[in-house]
């Protein structure tokens, strides 16, 4: 009865983006799990988009949680005061990075991080102009927006941000139109709403190069990519270069809402200058999704799952086989499969929601099923959920 009453009472009182949500009432999440009002059990294999990459409700995140909700929660805006978990965080963060992101700012979120990242670049270089990609998703606010490469999405929001241009995503040819003009490009090491396509090795080392060349700054977007997903903390150590600004959100904030852009010290002591307070937030760097962001990040770093992320990539690869997988792109614990139209994709999200697997598609990839399951999934997890994932797609062909 009360899961009638709240269905109902979601579709009338809270704003809805889609004409279908997939209206899983949740009663409780747990590892790899999450558990609906009726007790059924589904396999997250999604990791809710990448936010949970270990697992739902670690005990180590609840307790800091707890221990720090009894000390205090929010205080004062961002920057005022000197919080314990925000310095202890951004102090951890920091030393697993390279020495030219010394410095973070938490932010609210991913689209934030990115909104603050394109008004330090304009700061730091005095420049206007952002290029990123076709095919690229770097949030929903408008400057976010303005650098999406979608022009479906785009358009009924304009004007946009004026200045703004996306190229060919891995086409060396189009990195000729970075030039001194160019505040910033802003990249995904991933492109993770087409589906999962990683950059090419040797484009992102000659997009690096011209950036250094014209005095642009590189906004690497880490949001879905980072804290494990691909194998490393982040995609971009496995590239071979190090970001001006890394945007970073989602995992990081092991559950509760953060997110943070990241670059060197003195880049970011333009922000407290003309004007002061160069970008403002109230709950940016809550103190409590500090605290549960850094636990979830010692958990990740103790446990063996992102040496793990390769031998559970072949296992996809090796299991996850089907006659009407038409392509799979994969990066890490993370891939997309790809059947032959739309309608079959949602028919196979739904068949494999009735079966207790949670997917979905891609905002820019409608035709693909997203793979993104929490990392500390075990291989037999990993291995029976992809048994039902093939199951969910032969009921999807008999529909
Ligand atoms: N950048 C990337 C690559 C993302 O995947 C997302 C969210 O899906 C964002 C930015 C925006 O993050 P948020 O939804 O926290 O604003």
């Amino acid at each position: 009865m009360s899961r009638i009453n709240n269905r109902q009472l979601f579709l009338q009182h809270l704003a809805q983006t889609s004409d279908k949500p997939i209206g899983i009432e949740v009663a409780s999440a747990k590892g790899i799990h999450i558990y609906d009002t009726d007790g059924k059990a589904f396999v997250d294999m999604i990791a809710g988009f990448s936010v949970c990459n270990i697992g739902h409700s670690h005990p180590a995140v609840i307790k800091a949680i707890q221990e720090q909700t009894e000390k205090y929660m929010h205080v004062i805006v961002y920057g005022e005061f000197v919080q314990a978990p925000q310095v202890a965080y951004a102090k951890k963060l920091t030393s697993l990075l390279p020495e030219n992101l010394d410095a973070v700012y938490f932010t609210n979120s991913g689209a934030e991080a990115a909104e603050g990242a394109m008004k330090l670049a304009k700061r730091v270089t005095g420049k206007t102009k952002f290029i990123s990609f076709k095919g690229a998703y770097h949030g929903s606010t408008q400057g976010a927006l303005s650098i999406m490469g979608d022009e479906y999405f785009k358009n009924a929001f304009r004007p946009l941000l004026p200045d703004t241009l996306q190229l060919r995503y891995n086409h060396f040819e189009d990195l000729e139109w970075i030039d001194h003009s160019v505040a910033a490009v802003v990249v995904e090491l991933v492109q993770a709403e087409t589906g999962i396509t990683p950059a090419n090795q040797e484009w992102i080392a000659a997009l690096r190069k011209k950036c250094d060349a014209v005095c642009a700054l590189l906004i690497v977007d880490e949001i879905q990519s980072g804290f494990g997903r691909t194998g490393t903390l982040f995609a971009f150590e496995q590239y071979g270069i190090s970001p001006d600004i890394l945007l970073t959100g989602k995992a990081l904030g092991g559950g509760l809402p953060l997110g943070a852009f990241v670059s060197s010290f003195k880049m970011m002591h333009c922000l407290t200058h003309q004007p002061v307070l160069g970008h403002i937030t109230t709950f940016g760097g809550n103190p409590v999704s500090c605290a549960a962001g850094h636990a979830a990040l010692e958990v990740l770093l103790q446990e063996n799952w992102m040496n793990e992320v390769k031998e559970k990539e072949q296992i996809l690869l090796d299991q996850l086989i089907h006659s009407a997988i038409v392509h799979q792109n994969h990066k890490g614990l993370w891939m997309s499969l790809q059947f032959e139209s739309a309608e079959l994709t949602k028919k196979v999200a739904a068949a494999c929601v009735h079966n207790g697997i949670i997917t979905d598609w891609f905002l820019f990839a409608e035709d693909r099923i997203r793979i993104a399951p929490p990392l500390c999934i075990t291989k037999e997890e990993l291995t029976a959920a992809i048994t039902t994932i093939k199951l969910s797609i032969d009921q999807a062909l008999k529909n």
